[in-house]
C-alpha cells in the first residue's frame, strides 16, 4: 500500500498553476535541459511537481565510474520522470585519453541507462590536447564519439560558445554588464579563445559531418540572438533540434521572428529551462538559467517559471523576462496556439526520444 502511494506521488504531477492554456486538459511538459546532482533529485522532483514539469532530462549525468551510476540510480527512483545524459570527460584528453576508448565507454554508459550525450562549452573553449592546443568543436579526432552516439541512438546535446556580448568589452555599454560584473570570468574579451563566429561555424560543421546523429543545439541552437540564422540551420540540417534553455530573455526580444521560426519548424524546437539543482553557479545550489550575486529565493523561482509560461502562452507585451541578471531589457510573448504549445512543451521531445 505504501509503495503504491509512493508510486502515485512519483508518477503523478501535482501541478498548482492554472494558465490560459490550461482551459482544457493540462499540457504535458518535458524540460529537456536541467542539471541535477544525484542527491538533489528529490528537490528537482519537488520543483517539477510545483511548476508542472512531467519529465526532465538531466544533462549532468557524468560518466561511467565518474558519477553516472549515482545519477542513474537517482533517476531510476523517479519512475521515468528524470532521464540522464552522459558527459564525455574531455578534460582527460589533455592527459592523452584515447577517443576510441571513450567511444567504447559511451556504449557502457548507454547500456547502464544513459539516454543521451551532453557536451559542455568546454568543447571549443577549455578542453585541450596534450600539446596544449584547444580541442576544436569539429576536430575530426573526436568523430568516433559522435558516430558512436548516432549508432547507439543517443541524441547529442551540445553547448557551443556563449552570448555574443561575452566577447565584447565588459563595460557599462555591454548589454550583459550586470551578469559580467558578477561573473567577470565569463568574459572572453581579450582572451586567447576562438571568436564567437569561429565556434558557431565549427558547431555547424560538426552537425553536418554526422547526418545519422541527432543533435540538440542547446540555448536555441547556440545562436539565440539571431533566430533567423537558427532557422536557416534547421533548414539545412534535418538532424538538428534546438532547445530554449536559459534563452527566453533573448528570444522574447524578437517575438515575431520566433513565431516565424516555430511556424516553419514546428517539430524541431524543444522546451528547456537550464534549471540547476545542486549544480548551481558558484556556491549556490539552485540556478535559474543564470545566477546573480545572491542565491535565488522562492519568489525568483516562481517568477522564473511564470514568466516562461507567459512568454510562450500569451501575447502580453513589454514584461520582465525570467532571468533579470541576463539583461535589463523587457520581452513580449509569443501567444502560441495550444497545438504549437503541445509540440514545444513535450510532443517534440517525446518523439525525439521515442524514435532513437
Ligand atoms: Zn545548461
Amino acid at each position: 500500500m505504501r509503495l503504491w502511494v509512493l508510486g502515485l506521488l512519483v508518477v503523478g504531477c501535482t501541478c498548482k498553476e492554472t494558465r490560459r492554456s490550461d482551459a482544457g486538459t493540462r499540457l504535458r511538459k518535458v524540460d529537456v535541459h536541467v542539471h541535477a546532482e544525484p542527491a538533489a533529485v528529490p528537490h528537482l522532483l519537488a520543483l517539477m511537481n510545483t511548476h508542472g514539469i512531467d519529465v526532465a532530462w538531466n544533462l549532468s549525468g557524468g560518466w561511467p565510474g565518474s558519477g553516472l551510476e549515482d545519477a542513474l540510480a537517482a533517476a531510476n527512483a523517479t519512475n521515468g520522470r528524470v532521464l540522464v545524459f552522459a558527459n564525455p570527460p574531455l578534460g582527460m584528453l589533455r592527459q592523452g585519453a584515447d577517443v576510441n576508448a571513450m567511444a567504447e565507454q559511451l556504449r557502457v554508459a548507454h547500456d547502464l541507462g544513459a539516454r543521451g550525450v551532453k557536451f559542455f562549452k568546454s568543447l571549443g573553449l577549455g578542453a585541450r590536447w596534450p600539446d596544449g592546443s584547444l580541442v576544436a568543436v569539429d576536430d575530426p579526432r573526436l568523430d568516433p564519439l559522435f558516430e558512436q552516439a548516432g549508432a547507439l541512438g543517443m541524441p547529442v546535446a551540445i553547448h557551443t560558445g556563449d552570448p555574443k556580448a561575452f566577447w565584447l568589452p565588459a563595460t557599462q555599454e555591454n548589454e550583459r554588464f550586470d551578469e559580467l560584473s558578477v561573473h567577470p570570468g565569463w568574459s572572453y574579451a581579450g582572451r586567447p579563445v576562438p571568436t564567437w563566429s569561429a565556434l558557431y561555424e565549427a558547431f555547424l560543421r560538426r552537425v553536418a559531418r554526422h547526418p545519422h546523429t541527432t543533435f540538440v543545439g542547446v540555448h536555441f541552437g547556440n545562436d539565440p540572438e539571431d533566430p533567423g540564422a537558427v532557422s536557416a540551420a534547421l533548414d539545412q540540417y534535418p538532424n538538428l533540434f534546438v532547445d530554449t534553455a536559459a534563452r527566453v530573455p533573448e528570444l522574447g526580444r524578437r517575438p515575431e521572428v520566433m513565431r516565424a521560426v516555430l511556424a516553419k519548424h514546428p517539430t524541431r524546437v524543444l522546451f528547456g529551462t537550464d534549471l540547476g539543482v545542486g549544480v548551481g553557479v558558484g556556491e549556490f545550489d539552485l540556478m535559474l538559467g543564470s545566477a546573480g550575486a545572491t542565491p535565488p529565493g522562492p519568489s525568483d523561482v516562481a517568477h522564473f517559471f511564470s514568466s516562461t509560461w507567459r512568454f510562450f502562452e500569451t501575447n502580453d507585451r513589454d514584461f520582465e523576462h525570467p532571468t533579470p541578471i541576463q539583461g535589463r531589457w523587457r520581452i513580449s510573448g509569443l501567444g502560441l496556439s495550444r497545438e504549437a504549445l503541445e509540440r514545444l512543451y513535450s510532443g517534440n521531445a517525446d518523439q525525439l526520444m521515442r524514435s532513437r
